[in-house]
């Protein structure tokens, strides 16, 4: 998969209408105007209308749509007959005007900078500003990274670009993390690929708008590669603990190598970046050792098992189970899904499609249009649907819907349930009883009620009383035969850092320091933890806005600008203070109180088994961003 490729000059023949068939007006006006230099394409009545990003055509009619394409088309032809002469990169005020097209933010917006670095049209914005030889030559420092996924992979090319030694533990024998753990069939990601990568890794070469887990893999095996982590992954160590040495200021990391044998190394900074969801989770239901055939959970697929011809039951609708049910029905002979609580369904027609050739062609001679995109995108989607969320204490019926802006979406989420759900039984058992945002929304081209409506599938929303030894029997006394049984049951997402000991200042434990209830001072660092880093940490999942790369960046780069204080001041360590943190989780669980998913009561992976919102960040995006520049070291014990 390339990155940042040079555009391809358009040859004589190419039909610029063509091109641009398939594009999204903003993104496809922004990225001509950006190619070609010229900005009159940047027409007012052209720009998206702020009020309607949300709808599906977000307020483009049909003749606008026309018109955006008429000129984009005329534009790329000039160039083309030009002979393809890209024009040279936007002044600051030109960019913050293309930026503003897109975008309606304006030149003194606190937007505008993230915007910039979002877009990323000179391929890194974010790059670290000075290199450890700069600022302590003299001092040997190196970070351990726990997991070479998404998250490790970004921590470590930032540090490795400040000139900081990495060495990065990595369980399994490659690099991707959860897209290299989960096999499944019809794993792909659900947030638009040109948003779900990197803002300074873009590619024009994704073939689909929601990739499947294979290109992702590729996708992240090729930014290890480019950015030169891969030589610093200690693959097949399973990192097992640390323990603080106050005296040598490190964290001294015992793992399991490959070959069973436990070794240790010291790091001076220590970065957790195995994510939340990696360790699988079995429900607790009775007599389940007791199945005679084949069992297995989605991240763990047993491709050994044929399931041609076989009657298979899931267990499980959640976002892993309702992307493996359709592929799984088309192979068994008879499908039985055990539904506990039906997800919202958002409506997405792409969701599953190729990108259309003429978008792929487009790219290849405008591959800016990739990021153009993203930033259409990362506008629409960022905190464009959090107040959404948001609880009007005043709303009347709370246990359907949490405001009027909510009940727009349970509204909307409902008619399209009704147009792709004719048998009356099947849609009640769709029909989500809690309000829309409470849990996780999964998408749907269709596939999803389809599937549950085939002849040989079953919806079973009677609850489970127990597994047998020949398959699931339901409480009303029914026994569900299957020769193989999957768990679509999700993961143990709030027991962070387990099953790792963490041992910290003065031998305090984490796990029985947290008791339960993992929190951090960003989701980041933990009081009597110094120098210790977590990434994708206690609340800081998004559930409607956002993608979860961006709070990875946001965090590397907090990682890197901790090193830099550490070595910038001669520190050994970083400690935050226990005040800090504890008004900061105040602020956390108030706000996350005040949202749809903590407001509601219905099962969600987002609550931890007291009923804390242990996951979510329920900020703004830019909040994030903001707090993630650099640490202020008031928050912190400085040694
Ligand atoms: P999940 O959302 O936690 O879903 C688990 C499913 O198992 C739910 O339907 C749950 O029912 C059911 N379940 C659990 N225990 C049960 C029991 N005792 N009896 C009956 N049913 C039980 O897990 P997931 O589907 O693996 O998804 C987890 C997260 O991974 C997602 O929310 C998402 O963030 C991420 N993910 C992302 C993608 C992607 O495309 N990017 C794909 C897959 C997963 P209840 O709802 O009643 O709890």
């Amino acid at each position: 998969m390339r990155l940042h490729p040079r555009p391809e000059p358009i040859p004589a023949e190419r039909d610029t209408a063509a091109m641009v068939a398939d594009a999204s007006p903003p993104a496809l006006l922004a990225s001509v105007a950006h190619l070609t230099g010229d900005l009159t394409l940047l027409r007012d009545d052209l720009a998206p209308d702020p009020a309607r990003m949300l709808e599906p055509d977000a307020g483009y009619t049909p003749e606008l749509v026309a018109e955006v394409q008429r000129l984009a088309a005329a534009a790329l032809a000039r160039f083309r007959d030009a002979g393809s002469v890209p024009a040279p990169p936007p002044s600051q005020a030109d960019l913050a005007r293309l930026i503003g097209f897109v975008t309606g933010v304006g030149r003194d917006d606190a937007y505008l900078l993230l915007l910039t670095e979002e877009l990323a049209l000179d391929g890194d914005r974010r790059a670290p500003a000075w290199t450890k030889s700069d600022v302590a030559p003299e001092r040997d420092f190196t970070v351990g990274i726990i997991g070479a996924g998404m998250s490790g992979i970004v921590a470590a090319h930032r540090l490795l670009q400040a000139g900081v030694r990495v060495v990065l533990f990595e369980k399994n024998d490659e690099v991707g993390g959860t897209w290299w753990e989960n096999t499944y069939p019809g794993c792909r990601v659900d947030v638009p690929n040109h948003f779900y990568s990197y803002s300074f890794a873009q590619s024009p070469d994704w073939p689909q708008f929601f990739s499947t887990r294979d290109v992702l893999l590729d996708y992240f095996r090729t930014c290890a590669d480019r950015f030169g982590v891969l030589p610093h992954v200690r693959f097949g160590s399973e990192v097992l603990g640390a323990v603080w040495d106050e005296e040598r200021a490190a964290w001294v990391v015992r793992m399991r190598t490959r070959d069973g044998c436990e070794d240790t190394t010291a790091v001076e900074v220590l970065v957790s970046a195995t994510g939340q969801l990696n360790r699988p989770h079995f429900p607790d239901i009775c007599g389940r050792d007791r199945f005679s055939g084949p069992a297995f959970h989605s991240a763990a697929w047993d491709h050994s098992v044929a399931l041609d011809g076989k009657r298979v039951a899931v267990i499980g609708t959640g976002a892993s189970a309702v992307q493996l049910i359709p592929p799984v029905a088309e192979r068994a002979a008879h499908t039985t899904v055990f539904q506990r609580t039906p997800p919202w369904m958002l409506p997405t027609p792409n969701y599953m499609d190729e990108l259309p050739e003429n978008l792929r062609v487009l790219m290849r001679h405008v591959p800016g249009y990739a990021n153009w995109d993203r930033l259409w995108i990362f506008w629409r989607m960022h905190e464009g649907l959090l107040p959404m969320a948001v609880v009007d204490p005043d709303w009347p019926d709370q246990a359907r819907s949490v405001s009027a802006g909510n009940d727009l979406i349970r509204e909307m989420f409902t008619l399209y349930l009704q147009a792709v759900v004719a048998d009356p039984e099947l849609y009640r058992k769709m029909l989500p009883t809690y309000p829309p945002m409470a849990k996780r929304i999964v998408l749907d081209n269709g596939i999803v009620p389809a599937t549950f409506g085939r002849d040989d599938v079953d919806l079973e929303t009677t609850s489970i009383a127990e597994i047998t030894e020949s398959g699931v029997r339901t409480v009303d006394g029914v026994e569900h035969e299957c020769d193989v049984l999957i768990y679509g049951t999700g993961f143990q997402a709030s027991k962070f850092l387990t099953p790792m000991q963490m041992t910290g200042r003065d031998g305090v434990d984490l796990h029985e320091w947290w008791d339960g209830e993992a929190r951090a001072y960003l989701g980041m660092t933990i009081p009597s933890f110094p120098n210790l880093f977590l990434m994708y940490g206690p609340n800081t999942n998004i559930v409607i806005n956002g993608s979860i790369i961006y709070f990875s960046e946001g965090e590397a780069n907090y990682i890197v600008e901790s090193v830099r204080m550490l070595c910038d001041r001669r520190l050994a360590s970083m400690d935050v203070r226990r005040d800090v943190h504890d008004a900061y989780n105040e602020r956390v669980d108030d706000a996350n109180r005040a949202m749809a998913w903590g407001a509601s009561s219905v099962n969600t992976w987002y609550k931890n088994a007291s009923g804390r919102v242990s996951q979510n960040w329920p900020f703004s995006l830019l909040e994030f961003w903001q707090r993630t520049r650099r640490p202020d070291p008031a928050d912190y014990l400085l040694k």
